[in-house]
């Protein structure tokens, strides 16, 4: 069975075609009964009895984590997540409040930083705001932030930011790294990057259950006070049970196949959206990610072709408002994300019916 056919055997069947990872994927049957067993389990033993009993699952879907990122020795902690991760850290920073980030930076985090009392530095960006890998060495070293914060891959755009380079560069600086990968965790290779602190959402890529998330730190990242006050708190544990499984299916899968395969989706997207001459695809056709964009012909809003697509057509996309990226975005898009099972007819039948929503 390939890659495509097991993802998809492995889960309930979609009623339509679900082009919507970057937002939600879609579970797996073992990751929904393992979360409902465990909800069982709390009902027959008592819940804190139950998560005793939950341990060795929790404890595999953190190595998981630190086996995805490559952050061997990371205390891994499972977070409602990436914005609730975000604040996690930025409440815990004990250092000045100076941030540097990306001007495409998710709305969100920009909202996060604000309220946490941090000033923005924007980092050095190409023409296609990627970052400027000539200009970023100087930038933070003539006026160096205290903290860089860099989104792997954005949640408005397919563009794959260079990670490594960033990285690279702040090590050379003595700069602490934070990274977002809520899009690019279990979809792009995080392994090794020297973050120290990456952080994820159970529900995009990982096709893990929604109000979850995973955060990653170096030792001695996280004051003693925060790691303590995260060890006590109140937590969904069936939740953090159903993405530890999701997590060993990703594993066990290969996430290199599943890298290579979502490499070839968003290449196979870009290449059936082209022919719709009248809609804009923003990324390049090899852009390695899984995420297209497309902007509408003038007059036709995207938000209603959402909704006409799931109303009229069964299909799954996301309305990308301005508010995602605001210091990139000029008009909204849409956003198609399939996952490794996405076939020819189900992208034939979007660009169909993306014809006739759309009136080209
Ligand atoms: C979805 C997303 C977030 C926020 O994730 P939540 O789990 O909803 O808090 C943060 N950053 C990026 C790039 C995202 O796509």
């Amino acid at each position: 069975m390939s890659l495509a056919e097991a993802w998809r055997a492995a889960r309930p069947p979609a009623a339509g075609v679900h082009l919507d990872s970057a937002a939600c994927s879609r579970q797996s049957f073992a990751a929904i009964e393992a979360a409902a067993q465990h909800a069982r389990h709390e009902a027959e033993v008592g819940g804190y009895v139950a998560a005793e009993a939950a341990a060795p699952a929790l404890d595999a879907g953190r190595a998981a984590v630190r086996a995805l990122t490559g952050m061997s020795d990371a205390d891994v902690v499972f977070t409602t997540g990436s914005n609730n991760a975000l604040d996690i850290l930025l409440s815990d920073w004990p250092g000045e409040r100076v941030i540097a980030c990306l001007t495409s930076e998710y709305g969100p985090n920009l909202a996060i930083m604000a309220r946490h009392g941090f000033e923005i530095r924007e980092l050095p960006v190409d023409g296609f705001g990627r970052l400027d890998l000539d200009a970023v060495g100087a930038a933070l070293a003539s006026d160096p932030p205290a903290l860089v914060h860099f989104t792997m891959l954005g949640s408005h755009s397919g563009v794959v930011q260079p990670v490594r380079d960033i990285a690279g560069a702040c090590h050379t600086q003595g700069l602490p790294l934070i990274v977002d990968a809520a899009q690019g965790f279990a979809h792009l290779d995080c392994a090794g990057i020297g973050a120290d602190a990456l952080y994820s959402s159970s529900r995009k890529w990982a096709a893990g259950p929604r109000g979850v998330g995973v955060l990653a730190t170096r030792p001695g990242f996280l004051t003693e006070d925060t790691r303590g006050r995260l060890d006590h708190a109140e937590k969904n544990v069936a939740s953090h049970v159903g993405l530890s499984v999701a997590l060993g299916e990703h594993v066990a899968a290969g996430p290199e196949v599943i890298q290579a395969r979502l490499r070839e989706v968003g290449a196979a997207t870009r290449r059936a959206l082209a022919a719709l001459t009248d809609w804009q695809v923003r990324e390049a056709a090899d852009e390695p990610s899984a995420i297209t964009t497309v902007l509408p012909p003038d007059g036709v809003d995207p938000l209603h072709v959402r909704a006409r697509l799931i109303a009229e057509h069964a299909i799954v996309t996301t309305y990308v408002g301005v508010e995602r990226a605001p210091g990139e975005m000029v008009r909204p898009a849409l956003r198609v994300s399939p996952h490794v099972d996405v076939t020819d007819d189900d992208l034939e039948a979007l660009t169909a019916a993306l014809a006739a929503v759309s009136g080209v």
